[in-house]
């Protein structure tokens, strides 16, 4: 699985719009491998085709969360899901709390400038 692959997986939903409903989260990030091994605790996913989201590494250049400089924001509020990991949440009955947001999203981009790492939503 390359980076940009790995991307896709865990952070793009196309398919849907947006969360059908508050077990979207609990199913998703189950069947994207995000809950073998430990319970990814934060995770967000984007319902944008690919051409939309590819374009971001584009877009804005902003200073990521690491303090590296490969992070574009969206133009414009994006349909996405976040994905929070709940108190009560025990491996490996990972549970989470599922929040439909328009906002605009920060990624970090690289290899032949496509995203690789979603870094915040603002
Ligand atoms: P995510 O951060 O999207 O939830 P991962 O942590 O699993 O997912 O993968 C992020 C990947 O992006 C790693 O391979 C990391 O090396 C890479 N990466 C590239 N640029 C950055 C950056 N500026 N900040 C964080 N990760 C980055």
């Amino acid at each position: 699985e390359t980076p940009a692959e790995k991307f896709q997986r865990q952070h793009m939903d196309t398919e849907h719009s947006t969360a059908s409903s508050s077990n979207y989260c609990n199913l998703m990030m189950k069947a994207r491998d995000m809950t073998s091994g430990r319970c990814k605790p934060l995770n967000t996913f984007i319902h944008e085709p690919k051409s939309v989201v590819d374009a971001v590494c584009h877009q804005e250049n902003v200073t990521c969360k690491n303090g590296r400089t490969n992070c574009y924001k969206s133009n414009s509020r994006l349909s996405i899901t976040n994905c929070r990991q709940t108190g009560a949440s025990k491996y490996p009955n990972c549970q989470y709390e599922t929040s439909n947001l328009n906002k605009q999203i920060i990624v970090a981009c690289e290899g032949q400038y496509v995203p690789v790492h979603f870094d915040a939503y603002v």
